[in-house]
């Protein structure tokens, strides 16, 4: 390890350890209820500071804050070049401390640090790209003929208000910037709820965001449980809109408690996502491919493949690769040789477990799993199981972890079936040599992202989203401003 490299994980550390309270109108308030939540580190399962655990008082006061802010025009008035300019600001910050919120995030999540690297500079990234789009939101403009009087119209866009951010804690920042970024380009005031598993860089992006020059009450940060914190912010009648990314369970509550005052949705929900494997793909490369998109951060991921439908000629192949790449991995997550994480607490390790037992119980069979993990923290052996039936839990539902349910197929009809029966629809992928039969069978995959001998791709430059119960909208993208304004037409007589 450098001294750059422990410089920055005491400069992390000593943070994380801070008694951290709320981040509302530009100033660090305590929670209402003077409680706190424990910060856990799950690779190692212990303690490592706190957070403020809110409730509906503290949601309000941010709310208020956010509210005031708006209507100040504080930020939504700024000429679009200012928040452009201030949008790269915030990406420069980031860049500046990338250091210590990889290792914060690295600390906080348990993921690997190599990959929270990789979340860090794509969070620089998307800050610079929105930065270029604060300044090109355009309307347009048409001459029209009514009643027999020549009428101008043009459209203005115009920020949507004060909007609820709720994030999960499989990838904090990365899921974080993904909403601040369009919603600040927006002009919008933001109530930032992060997970109560992982709220610490979130935390520490209100310092930068600020240093940038956010003006205080533009950007507010509460953190603490989903209920209330989260309830609390999607039924506010001051809010306008929530983007929220996190289970298809708390989607639902969420349409639930929007309908109030019709707030403005998008949500990116949960996934169970299919990887098809025909027998004449290049295994070499699919593979570890198929391996990764499954154990790549403890399968904690939404587009994670978790369905491997696979050719019956290749079926026991690929499952025994699969299951000896698993066992190859090096678990751990403070350092750069390791490739595979804890699970997030110990709740999601019962989960799991639970999972893999009773498809056990149902018939199914594990294959692999024969590594040593280390004796603390929240590590789950990846894992391949076979013998799955579609209507087993294990294939139907979402599980979080690194665990591969894997099905036979005959033909391309029967491969496209099992991968679109799912209630889900986020992401899927087709792993073949035959160019002609990649595009046809992405065609029929119901999912807002496919892959094409690739499975996964996020980027903030790509819209993504979900088909069926995988979520409503659409983010990043060109378009990813949008949800976060109103279109106003106007009209005027000419003449
Ligand atoms: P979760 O739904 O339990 O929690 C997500 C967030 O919602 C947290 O901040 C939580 O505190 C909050 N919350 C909980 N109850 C709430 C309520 N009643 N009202 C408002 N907010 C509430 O999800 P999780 O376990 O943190 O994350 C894993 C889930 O997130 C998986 O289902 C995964 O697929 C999904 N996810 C989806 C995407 C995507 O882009 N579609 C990306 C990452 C994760």
């Amino acid at each position: 390890m450098t001294d750059g490299e422990r410089g920055a994980q005491d400069v992390a550390a000593s943070f994380a350890e801070r008694k951290h309270e709320n981040y509302i109108d530009g100033t660090w308030v305590a929670p209402s209820s003077g409680t706190s939540i424990p910060v856990v580190d799950p690779g190692r399962g212990a303690a490592i500071g706190t957070i403020a655990a809110s409730g509906v008082e503290d949601v309000d006061r941010a709310v208020a804050a956010a509210r005031t802010n708006f209507e100040a025009g504080a930020w939504r008035s700024l000429p679009s070049a200012r928040r452009s300019e201030v949008l790269w600001a915030i990406g420069e910050g980031i860049a500046a401390a990338a250091d210590e919120l990889v290792e914060l995030e690295s600390l906080d999540n348990g993921m690997p640090v190599k990959a929270a690297r990789g979340h860090v500079a794509n969070a620089v990234q998307c800050f610079r790209y929105f930065a270029g789009l604060a300044d090109k939101i355009f309307g347009h403009s048409s001459q029209i003929q009514s009643a027999g009087r020549q009428v101008l119209g043009y459209t203005v866009k115009e920020p949507i208000g004060v909007v609820g951010l709720i994030v999960p804690w499989n990838a904090p920042l990365r899921q974080t910037v993904y909403k601040v970024a369009p919603a600040l380009a927006a002009g919008c005031s933001i109530v930032l709820k992060p997970a109560e598993e992982t709220s610490l860089t979130a935390l520490r992006l209100a310092e930068i965001v600020t240093a940038a020059g956010v003006p205080a009450g533009t950007f507010n940060v509460v953190t603490g449980e989903g209920e209330p914190v989260g309830s609390r912010l999607t039924e506010h009648p001051d809010v306008d809109k929530v983007s929220f990314t996190g289970s298809t369970s708390v989607g639902r509550a969420i349409i639930r408690a929007a309908a109030g005052n019709l707030k403005k949705l998008t949500l990116e929900l949960g996934g169970k996502s299919p990887l098809v494997l025909f027998d004449d793909a290049d295994l070499e490369k699919a593979i570890p491919h198929a391996a990764m998109s499954i154990f790549g951060n403890a399968g904690q991921v939404c587009s994670a493949a978790s369905r491997l439908i696979v050719h019956g000629s290749i079926h026991d192949e690929v499952v025994q690769r699969i299951a000896a790449f698993g066992d190859g991995l090096r678990l751990g997550y403070r350092t750069e040789d390791v490739q595979l994480g804890p699970l997030i607490s110990q709740v999601q390790l019962d989960r799991v477990t639970g999972y893999v037992d009773g498809a056990v119980e149902a018939g199914a069979e594990i294959v692999g799993g024969d590594l040593p993990t280390p004796d603390e923290g929240f590590f789950y052996r990846p894992i391949v199981v076979t013998g799955v039936q579609p209507k087993m839990t294990v294939y139907r539902e979402e599980i979080f972890g690194p665990v591969l349910s894997a099905l036979p197929f005959d033909d391309v009809d029967e491969a496209v079936a099992l991968a679109n029966d799912t209630r889900y629809g986020l992401a899927a992928s087709v792993f073949t040599g035959d160019v002609g039969r990649a595009h046809s069978v992405a065609s029929r995959l119901r999912a807002g992202r496919v892959g094409i001998n690739v499975h996964g791709i996020t980027d903030f430059t790509m819209p993504g989203g979900g088909y069926k119960e995988s979520g409503w909208g659409r983010e990043n993208g060109p378009d990813a401003v949008d949800p976060y304004l109103e279109v106003k037409s106007v009209f005027t007589l000419l003449g």
